[in-house]
């Protein structure tokens, strides 16, 4: 299996305005310029992938029907160019190593498209998504929209004001 990068994208407060366990898709609203930086990403051979846990589910307040709804909605407004989701419904008190900051999701998506994870970047908003991505061996960078002013501190790669700017941070550092 030849091994593709990719970028690893939390989804609320980092690709989408954060909406506190989102559960109808007329909440969701994609971060400006993010569909024409994923256009960018995706030209240049990047393989585009949402790692986001999503305890909601697990704790009544999203159904399985709203979840999808929420990223097909997402899905639209970022003009198709999602490769891959990856979801951990785990409960924050009870979690398995797939819930972020733990590296299931990323182990998964790794096994099923052949992702060198070494190659690839983890962007999101919080301290957990950093630290997931750090412990996978990616490279991160820390939002600043969502909850990332709270997480300056976690010691990502790049600190970015959104997502636009992130992405051209890994722009400026081609697939290898
Ligand atoms: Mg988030």
């Amino acid at each position: 299996m030849s091994d593709r990068p990719a970028v690893f994208f939390d989804r609320d407060g980092t690709l989408m305005e954060e909406v506190d366990y989102c559960n109808n898709p007329a909440d969701v609203r994609a971060i400006a310029g993010a569909a024409a930086g994923l256009a960018r990403l995706s030209e240049a051979g990047w393989m585009i992938v949402i790692i986001t846990n999503q305890s909601g589910l697990s704790s009544g307040k999203i159904t399985q029907a709203q979840y999808e709804a929420v990223n097909a909605e997402l899905g639209r407004q970022l003009d198709g160019l999602i490769d891959a989701v990856y979801f951990c419904p785990d409960a924050s008190a009870n979690p398995t190593h797939r819930r972020k900051p733990g590296t299931g999701m990323l182990d998964e998506a790794s096994s099923d498209h052949g992702i060198d994870l070494a190659r690839s970047w983890m962007i999101g908003d919080k301290d957990i998504d950093i630290l997931c991505g750090q412990n996978a061996g990616c490279r991160t960078i820390l939002v600043e929209t969502g909850y990332g002013k709270k997480h300056l501190s976690v010691g990502a790669n790049f600190i970015a004001p959104d997502v636009s700017a992130a992405m051209e941070i890994v722009l400026g550092h081609l697939p290898e």
